[in-house]
């Protein structure tokens, strides 16, 4: 079956939860918001920078696959060592 899905980059206009690690996030936070169909049903889930950061690890990049929580509680030490990455980067200024 094909997997058709696209990601883009938002600033939430209203609170969200991380699909990846089920934090939630106010209005106003960058947001990666992933969509497709699957199986003709409309989807759509919001990513935190550190489950992305997370996710650029892995070889698979199946989305549709991951399951509430899954990026951070599969492996909380590649969630957090993401979350060192991020705020890093965000210290340099550069994302
Ligand atoms: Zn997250």
């Amino acid at each position: 079956m094909q997997h058709c899905f696209e990601s883009h980059m938002v600033i939430t206009r209203k609170p969200h939860r991380c699909w990846g690690c089920g934090r939630r996030f106010w209005k106003g936070a960058h947001l990666e918001v992933v969509e497709g169909v699957n199986d003709g049903q409309f989807w759509r889930c919001y990513y935190c920078s550190i489950c992305r950061e997370t996710m650029s690890h892995w070889h698979w990049n199946d989305l549709e696959c991951i399951d509430y929580g899954d990026v951070k509680w599969n492996d909380e030490r590649a969630w957090e060592e993401a979350e060192q990455v991020v705020k890093e980067r965000r210290l340099k200024g550069s994302g």
